[in-house]
């Protein structure tokens, strides 16, 4: 029996012994696939060499140096190589370890900026249903996922929960994306007058939503409209890319493409691309300036904030991304693989949605395409795909998200962004296999 206490402790999990490039390989010699970058993560693939060559150097040096003692060379070079790409106005970095500790960073900065600035009302969050941004209880607070609150309810903090941007569903008959786009943030705005706008510190969101419903991008114009409701009432964005960012959409922040800029992003994930665990808050301006001309100090130590090994690698990944010129190849990837996944899927009963941006793109598995109708969550439909792609040498990431209450369930393909067009065959065919098994042939 094994004495790592996974996180399903019903499963037997293959043991990873190697990486190359985007294959993963078992102690059996089975070769898998990553089309999902574990959870969009290896973006630059397994086993890459100048990153691992980043880190030898790194810890030859200084593996680690507390914060409260140093700053590190990697650290501030990272911070600088980010800040000067970020969306306008967001001129400061903090590093953590992952996501979840990013997001509890952004919230804990939006509440400290309000205390600072003498309004300590403003304490109550905005997100949206079917979100997830993190397990930490902050983080799960935050998250409108229904399946991973559910355990752990009354959770720690206020958050109200509004209508995702989710054309495939939400879209009304009739109605184009701008109307859909204003209809939204009314939405948002009259729960922030319901609630007092002078209660409220912060709407959340991810620009392309992730594990709860498998790369769904907004609707043009809806990012635009939200940001002018906050900026309307005083409220702070704070933009979650830890999945969507890092070019995982083909541009460094998604945000990017949505025309606007917020006070706090998080990301993670594709940061350090799995070589080191890492993640960060890039903070506005006047936040930093509201904390540094009031209290002075950002009480949110953690042992490994600003990790000098994970800043290296991290460093490491995303010059390589910026050397190798990839992201206009992560946007001619991803055409390539929604125009496969639409030829193969695009007339599958049991597919109703295919959409996504970049190599960031995710199927809807429904029971009945013209109803809509998910699959009834006792069938356990996106364990078994991936089960059965597991089986085929593909890993991709199917999950549930909650629709109408009920789980839902997609499948999620964030793939690393140094494939060759043949891999792309590789993951639909592999794809399609999986399908059959798992749900029966067509
Ligand atoms: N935010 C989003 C959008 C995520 O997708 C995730 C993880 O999947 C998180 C936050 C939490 O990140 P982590 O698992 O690194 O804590």
């Amino acid at each position: 029996m094994s004495h790592v206490f996974h996180r399903s402790l019903t499963q037997d999990y293959p043991t990873a012994i190697k990486g190359e490039g985007p294959y993963l390989i078992d102690d059996q010699g089975r070769r898998y696939l990553d089309a999902c970058g574990g959870a969009a993560v290896s973006c630059l693939g397994h086993s890459d060499t100048a990153v691992t060559e980043a880190i030898r150097e790194q810890v030859g040096k200084v593996a680690y140096a507390h914060t409260a003692f140093f700053t590190t060379e990697p650290m501030e070079a990272l911070a600088d190589f980010l800040v000067e790409r970020a969306p306008a106005g967001l001129e400061s970095v903090y590093f953590v370890s992952g996501g979840s500790e990013a997001m509890e960073a952004a919230l804990k900065l939006a509440r400290q900026y309000f205390i600072e600035i003498g309004q300590p009302r403003r304490r109550h969050l905005i997100a949206r249903r079917q979100s997830y941004h993190g397990n930490t209880l902050g983080a799960l607070a935050t998250g409108g996922n229904a399946w991973r609150r559910q355990q752990f309810e009354p959770l720690l903090i206020d958050v109200s929960h509004v209508s995702p941007c989710y054309a495939y569903r939400g879209l009304q008959e009739g109605e184009t994306p701008e109307a859909y786009a204003v209809r939204l943030a009314d939405e948002l705005e009259a729960e922030i007058l319901h609630l007092g706008a002078e209660n409220v510190m912060a709407f959340v969101a991810e620009p392309v939503v992730g594990a709860t419903m498998g790369a769904v991008p907004a609707v043009p114009g809806y990012f635009k409209r939200v940001r002018e409701v906050c900026d309307r009432h005083g409220i702070l964005l704070i933009l979650d890319e830890v999945m969507c960012g890092m070019g995982r959409t083909g541009t460094l922040f998604a945000a990017e493409q949505e025309g606007i800029t917020a006070d706090l992003i998080t990301i993670a994930k594709g940061l350090g691309a799995g070589y080191q665990p890492i993640g960060a808050t890039l903070v506005s301006r006047r936040i930093r300036d509201a904390i540094a001309s009031g209290s002075g100090f950002f009480q949110h130590g953690h042992t490994y904030i600003g990790h000098a090994t994970a800043c290296a690698a991290a460093l490491a990944v995303q010059t390589t991304i910026q050397q190798r010129d990839l992201l206009p190849r992560v946007c001619e990837l991803g055409e390539g693989l929604q125009r496969r996944l639409t030829e193969r899927f695009g007339e599958h009963p049991h597919i109703g949605d295919i959409r996504g941006r970049g190599l960031f793109q995710g199927l809807e598995l429904v029971a009945d395409r013209a109803t809509k109708t998910a699959f009834d969550p006792e069938r356990k439909v996106n364990a078994r795909v991936k089960q059965a792609a597991m089986q085929a040498g593909l890993m991709c990431y199917p999950m549930g998200g909650t629709i109408d209450g009920r789980l839902g369930d997609h499948i999620l393909l964030a793939p690393p962004f140094i494939l060759e067009e043949s891999h792309l065959d590789e993951i639909v065919d592999k794809l399609d296999i999986a399908l059959r098994s798992a749900l029966g042939s067509r």
